[in-house]
């Protein structure tokens, strides 16, 4: 069981994920449950830094920001304790998460959770604090914004846990952001595969390392509200998903930014120069486009999109490439978003890139880039623009309340 910030803001929340806890313990269940910060308690812990520092060390930033969950363990335990059940809080490292040495967005390399079993064993609830891991040279890291859905998916892996459930805010993973179209649809069944797409077109419900680990582990995920009890929505192996409507959902995201190298050599190795330093310096590129120049000697042009705040990063890290190459500028558009539509469906049915292209033309809405996988298509457009675009498609696709197109089930005739 997982417990996201506004599920633990207070003390009355944390009360409240404590019986919830107790609740599953007193079915039967062995709980192993992750806890994340209070309520903007990470926010206000980089802020401290940046009061510090403009420039704060990452080893120190790690272990200013593992600390928010152990609050919120270290009082729940209290909480559950008083309930008549006992509850150990422990941390990352304690947990045996095992993680690289790249402070701020460490990745889990191992998780040893004999501990965890053990604690089971002797009928203990065990609370880990989400977020943070021990590396390999036995610094304190964390995993990156959002990261409590790892945390959790791995040990639920770890303990071969039946499922790994995610309790926050929402009761669900909606067809689209529910603040934007007020008819969008609470989705019962997402496959990892649809899942890792809307996470990465900017859907916010869990991180998206925690969909990759949940598919590369089996996993299954269900996300659920901490304040009802109605089922949320459960994310499995695709071959658990009975019904494959044709599109199951708009992604957006309001921040991206476009950099445009004007003036790039055509020559083999350029575009290799270009992305090994921005990989160097950790920036996440997400689309990219190079436009071929048609005659002989002329300069080609290198478009991408990364996230807004990471523009400074990379910036800095292209000033030596464009000395080298003889580049002959950087245009940054800052305010760009991003529409996705996401469905496993649509691998099976041509001209579904059409109408979206259609939808967002009858909006008068510019494209500027477009990229597509077998199950995704994502359109880069103004941020100012996602709204509109967001609305448009999700009625173009009919993914509203009673709009829902199901595909006929494999082995059968498609619609
Ligand atoms: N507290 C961390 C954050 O705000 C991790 C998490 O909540 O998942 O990003
Ligand atoms: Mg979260």
């Amino acid at each position: 069981m997982k417990f996201g910030g506004t599920s633990v803001a207070d003390a009355e929340r944390l009360k409240r994920a404590a019986r919830r806890i107790v609740a599953a313990r007193e079915e039967g269940k062995n709980v192993v449950a992750v806890l994340s910060a209070r309520g903007k308690t990470t926010d206000e812990l980089v802020s401290l830094a940046q009061e510090m520092s403009d420039n704060p060390d990452p080893r120190e930033m790690d272990m200013l920001l593992s600390t928010g969950e152990r609050i919120s363990c270290a009082l729940c335990a209290m909480a559950i304790n008083d309930l008549g059940h006992r509850a150990i809080s422990l941390t990352g490292s304690q947990a045996g998460i095992v993680t690289d040495t790249s402070h701020t967005k460490a990745r889990i390399l191992d998780v040893r959770a004999d501990r965890i079993r053990t604690a089971l064993d002797e009928g203990l609830i065990v609370l880990v604090a989400g977020f943070q891991g021990v590396s390999t040279s036995q610094d304190v890291t964390t995993l990156g914004r959002g990261g409590s859905d790892t945390t959790a998916v791995a040990l639920a892996a770890a303990v071969e846990a039946d499922v790994c459930e995610i309790y926050t805010d929402v009761t669900g993973v909606f067809s689209a952001d529910p603040r934007i179209v007020p008819d969008a649809r609470k989705l019962d069944v997402v496959s990892f595969e649809e899942m890792l797409e809307m996470a990465s077109s900017g859907a916010k419900v869990l991180q998206l390392r925690s969909v990759e680990y949940a598919r590369n582990h089996g996993v299954r995920i269900h996300c659920r509200s901490s304040f009802e009890d109605a089922p949320g929505t459960f994310v499995v192996g695709e071959q658990e998903t009975m019904e494959h409507a044709l599109i199951t959902a708009v992604a957006h995201s309001t921040d991206e930014a476009r950099l445009s190298l004007v003036g790039v050599p055509d020559e083999p190795g350029a575009a290799a120069k270009i992305f090994t330093a921005l990989a160097d310096a950790n920036c996440n590129v997400d689309m990219i486009i190079q436009n071929e120049p048609l005659e002989l000697g002329r300069k080609a042009e290198v478009s991408f999109t990364v996230p807004r705040d990471d523009v400074r990063a990379a910036q800095t890290a292209l000033q030596p490439i464009v000395a080298e190459l003889g580049i002959d500028s950087i245009d940054t558009l800052p305010e760009m978003g991003k529409v996705s539509i996401v469905g496993a469906g649509m691998k099976s049915h041509p001209g579904v890139a059409a109408k979206v292209f259609q939808v967002l033309a009858e909006e008068r809405i510019n494209i500027e880039m477009i990229s597509t996988s077998p199950i995704k298509i994502s359109c880069v457009i103004a941020a100012a623009e996602v709204p509109t675009a967001v609305r448009a498609l999700h009625s173009a696709f009919e993914l509203g309340a009673d709009g829902i197109v199901a595909e006929a089930p494999i082995g059968e005739q498609a619609r």
